[in-house]
């Protein structure tokens, strides 16, 4: 393949391979060859690539109407809207484009909350290992240093505390009293598939009312039925003031929402906030053709159903494996710990004609579609095990 256009900014180590074309849970390169995708692009084409129904839906949506503006009524908008409101219990949804500007946009909540309050130096706290994006506020939300290194001054206001320890959220409530909200993965993705004890979000939600804290739930990884249900804090009897969604919502469009619950959904007034392509029809359509097809393909209880087999799989092949350390899964969230850095596994399994991904420096990480045949998820599991047996045997 030709060289790298020296004309794209350098902000990604990038295979040396493109795809020209998809189709469920394949994607084909210029040869033909194919590959099984078990990513979906980072948890984005979660209904597979080509999905007919979507394909329709933005065929049809792009020969109608693209964009109007916010200024104007969007019915396609209000309809997902309710769609996702009924589907998580909150009461209202502000769109925007991306993952991080749906945090943007909860965090803003969260600030104007506060001054509505009178507090003036408020804190949110936020997790060690966490990931919210990349925009100056979000990237000083996020846990790994290496992404807020070299952008001071970072956007103040964020405290620290180690992730899926309720412990040290209630010690912290004893020491600060400046805190107005926690911010947190149910599951943290970049940071390496982490599932927290069961209860903790329970726990934060309990100390979030005992402080009158607010509790923000970035979903964005983890949302959209991977995990087996609409949302991963739906695997507890809990329910957050503010929680955002991106990735899996427009399976591909790219489309990000705040959702907000009780007096949060009404903090905003028309001038506090705003997106000039957020939730247009086209972006809109995407979203309800996903909600729809995820509904009707009953694709809630195929993630669980094949998560669970597909952790088993691999608990079975490499549970005894020297240099295996821990193998986690929520549904389709899916994380192998090894004992060392292994970014190079994802080239050795690209010659498996497989698609996988490395996060936090040791953990090969799993987001397949939630559409996958049963041979599909079979075949995941003998090629990423194939995979590590040969990088940890050195070959
Ligand atoms: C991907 C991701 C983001 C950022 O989303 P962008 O669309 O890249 O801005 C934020 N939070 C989590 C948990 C993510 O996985």
């Amino acid at each position: 393949m030709s060289e790298m256009k020296a004309a794209v900014m350098n902000t990604y180590k990038r295979q040396p391979i493109a795809f020209v074309r998809g189709e469920g849970a394949w994607l084909f390169d210029s040869r033909s060859e194919k590959y099984l995708d078990a990513l979906s692009g980072i948890s984005v084409c979660s209904i597979g690539h080509a999905n007919p129904d979507v394909t329709q839906a933005l065929s049809e949506q792009a020969g109608t109407l693209i964009h109007t503006s916010n200024l104007y009524r969007i019915p396609l908008q209000e309809t997902l809207a309710e769609k996702l409101c009924d589907v998580s219990g909150m009461n209202k949804v502000f769109f925007c484009n991306s993952g991080a500007e749906a945090n943007e946009a909860a965090i803003k909540i969260c600030r104007r909350h506060t001054a509505n309050r009178g507090i003036k130096n408020p804190l949110i706290v936020v997790m060690a290992g966490g990931f919210h994006g990349r925009t100056l506020a979000t990237l000083s939300a996020t846990g790994n240093p290496k992404v807020r290194e070299g952008f001071d001054p970072l956007v103040q206001g964020f405290v620290r505390i180690p992730y899926g320890d309720a412990q040290a959220l209630r010690r912290l409530a004893g020491e600060r009293h400046d805190i107005v909200a926690v911010m947190l993965e149910p599951v943290l993705g970049e940071g390496g598939i982490v599932i927290p004890p069961k209860g903790y979000l329970r726990e934060v939600r309990d100390l979030c009312d005992e402080n009158g804290w607010l509790m923000v739930l970035d979903e964005i990884q983890s949302g959209m039925a991977r995990t087996g249900r609409w949302f991963a804090w739906q695997h507890e009897e809990t329910r957050p003031d503010i929680m955002t969604l991106a990735k899996a919502l427009g399976n591909g469009i790219p489309i990000g929402a705040c959702l907000a619950a009780g007096h949060c959904a009404e903090i905003f007034t028309p001038g506090n906030h705003g997106s000039t392509f957020g939730g247009n029809p086209f972006a809109a359509r995407a979203g309800i053709a996903v909600l729809d097809y995820i509904e009707r393909h009953d694709l809630l209880a195929r993630a669980k159903i094949l998560g669970e087999r597909m952790l088993s799989g691999f608990k079975e092949a490499l549970g005894m494996t020297p240099g295996v350390k821990e193998i986690r899964g929520l549904g389709l969230m899916l994380g192998i710990e090894l004992d060392r850095d292994c970014g190079d596994l994802v080239s050795r399994a690209l010659q498996e004609h497989l698609l996988i991904n490395v996060t936090a420096g040791n953990v090969v990480r799993l987001l397949p579609p939630l559409i996958i045949s049963d041979a599909e998820a079979e075949l995941i599991v003998q090629r990423t095990v194939a995979s590590i047996k040969a990088f940890l045997s050195g070959g």
